[in-house]
């Protein structure tokens, strides 16, 4: 996977900085305004904006297939988490 630096920015749910995102679809693409991302810190579902700012996503605007996506991109960061046998640092 290709990990993309990006301005560092404040998570608005726990104030964790993040200043990098993969890409789990298209994985050489870079965030782009609209994507969805989680925080690595507190899990929380996340959508980029311009300037790759950050706003927590309003998961009940989601489609379906949207929030089925953010759920398993959470999962997936919960299960590396675990397998790292400790939380990322916050
Ligand atoms: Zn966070």
């Amino acid at each position: 996977m290709i990990t993309h630096h990006v301005p560092a920015t404040n998570c608005p749910a726990c104030g964790k900085v993040l200043n990098a995102a993969t890409n789990a679809t298209y994985e050489a693409e870079e965030p782009a305004p609209g994507d969805y991302t989680v925080c690595v810190g507190c899990e929380t579902p996340l959508v980029f904006g311009p300037g790759c700012s950050l706003a927590v996503c309003d998961t009940g605007s989601l489609t379906a297939a949207e929030r089925e996506m953010v759920e398993a991109a959470v999962a997936t960061l919960r299960e590396a988490k675990r397998r790292l046998g400790r939380e990322v640092a916050r």
